[in-house]
C-alpha cells in the first residue's frame, strides 16, 4: 500500500451547500452553489486528504413531497429516500470536483469516490419513543391526520416528525481509512448516513434521521481525522444570534461551549448539533475542530475564519 502522510481534512457540508435559503433548487442553482466550496476543496487536496460529507435536508424533502403527490406507484421508505440522495448529491459533488481538479491540472493524481454510507444506531435509543425532528412537506392540520405517520406542529404548519437517534458507529470505516491510505478524496455520510440497526448477524433499515454533524463527528473520530470543519451558511458560532448584541466569537473552549449550549444560545436542530459535534470531536481526539462559512473553508483550514472549537 501507498505511504502517505498527508493530514486528514474532514469536510461536513451544510445541506445549504446546494440549496440556499429562498432559492427553489433547480439542478442549475444547485451545481452553481457547489462550484465555490468545492474549488476551494480542490485546492486543499494539494495539502490534505480529504473526505466529505454532506447533508441533505431540502433534497429528502423534495423527495418526500414528490412521494406524497403520487399514488401511482408504492411509497419508499425514508431510509431508502436517504440513499437516493446519497447517489445525487454524490454525482454532483463528485462532477463538481472533476471539473474543479481538472482546472488546477490536478485531476490526474487524485481519484474520488462516493460512498453509499450506512450508519448503525441503537434499537434502545429513547429518541425512538419521542420522534421529534421535523422532515418534508408542511401540511394542513385536516391532511395531517390521514397520514400513517406521526406529525408535529411547526412554525411552518403540520409536517411529519422522525426519530433522531444518535450514530453510534459508521459501517463502511475500514474501507473509509483504506481509500484515505490509497489517497482517495471519499464522498460519504451523506445525510448522516443511512440509518441501520444491527441485530444479530443482520442490519435493517430504520425510519429515522441521523444529524449529518453528529455523523461527521463519529467517522472523524473512527479514521484519525485531523481537521473537522463543520461548513455552513454563516461566518460562524455567535452569542445572542440574531439579536442586537450577536457576537461572533473566533474560538470558544469546550466547557464554555457547553456551557453556552445549556444556556441556549445554539438551538436544537441548527447550530447545537454543530456544537456538540465538534465538542465530542475535540474532547475525544484533541485535534482540531472549526465551524465556518462555507465561502470560507481555505480560511477555516489556515485559522483565520471561522470557530476554533479547543480544549
Ligand atoms: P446546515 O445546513 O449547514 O447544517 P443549519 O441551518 O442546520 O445549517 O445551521 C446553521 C444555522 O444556524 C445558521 O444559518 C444560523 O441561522 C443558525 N444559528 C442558530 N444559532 C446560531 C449561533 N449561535 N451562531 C451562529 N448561527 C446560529
Ligand atoms: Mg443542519
Amino acid at each position: 500500500m501507498m505511504k502517505n502522510n498527508k493530514q486528514i481534512l474532514l469536510v461536513a457540508l451544510g445541506g445549504n451547500a446546494l440549496i440556499r435559503k429562498g432559492q427553489k433548487g433547480t439542478v442549475d442553482e444547485q451545481f452553481e452553489n457547489l462550484t465555490n466550496p468545492v474549488r476551494q476543496i480542490a485546492k486543499l487536496t494539494k495539502t490534505y486528504r480529504i473526505i466529505i460529507t454532506h447533508g441533505n435536508g431540502p433534497q429528502v424533502g423534495n423527495l418526500m413531497l414528490k412521494q406524497e403527490s403520487c399514488d401511482a406507484v408504492p411509497k419508499l421508505p425514508l431510509e431508502i429516500l436517504v440513499a437516493q440522495t446519497q447517489g445525487q448529491i454524490g454525482y454532483m459533488i463528485e462532477s463538481t470536483l472533476d471539473t474543479e481538479l481538472m482546472h488546477l491540472g490536478n485531476d490526474t493524481e487524485h481519484y474520488f469516490v462516493s460512498l453509499l454510507s450506512y450508519v448503525v444506531v441503537d434499537k434502545n435509543d429513547p429518541a425512538f419513543l419521542n420522534p421529534s425532528k421535523p422532515v418534508g412537506p408542511v401540511f394542513t392540520k385536516e391532511k395531517a391526520q390521514t397520514l400513517p405517520y406521526p406529525t408535529k406542529k411547526t412554525a411552518k404548519g403540520y409536517r411529519r416528525v422522525v426519530a433522531s437517534p444518535l450514530p453510534v458507529t459508521i459501517v463502511e470505516k475500514r474501507e473509509i481509512k483504506k481509500l484515505m491510505d490509497m489517497n482517495f478524496i471519499v464522498i460519504c455520510c451523506g445525510g448522516g448516513g443511512i440509518p441501520v440497526i444491527r441485530e444479530g448477524r443482520s442490519f435493517s433499515g430504520v425510519d429515522a434521521v441521523i444529524d449529518k454533524d453528529l455523523a461527521s463527528a463519529r467517522l472523524a473520530e473512527e479514521v484519525d481525522v485531523d481537521i473537522f470543519l463543520i461548513a455552513t451558511d454563516v461566518q460562524g458560532v455567535a452569542l445572542n444570534y440574531g439579536k442586537k448584541n450577536q457576537e461572533f466569537l473566533r474560538s470558544l473552549t469546550t466547557r464554555q461551549a457547553t456551557r453556552f449550549l445549556a444556556q441556549g444560545h445554539f438551538p436544537p436542530g441548527s447550530m447545537g448539533p454543530k456544537i456538540e459535534a465538534a465538542v465530542q470531536f475535540v474532547r475525544k481526539t484533541g485535534k482540531r475542530a472549526v465551524i465556518a462559512s462555507i465561502e470560507d473553508i481555505e480560511s477555516a483550514v489556515e485559522g483565520t475564519s471561522g470557530t476554533e472549537i479547543v480544549n
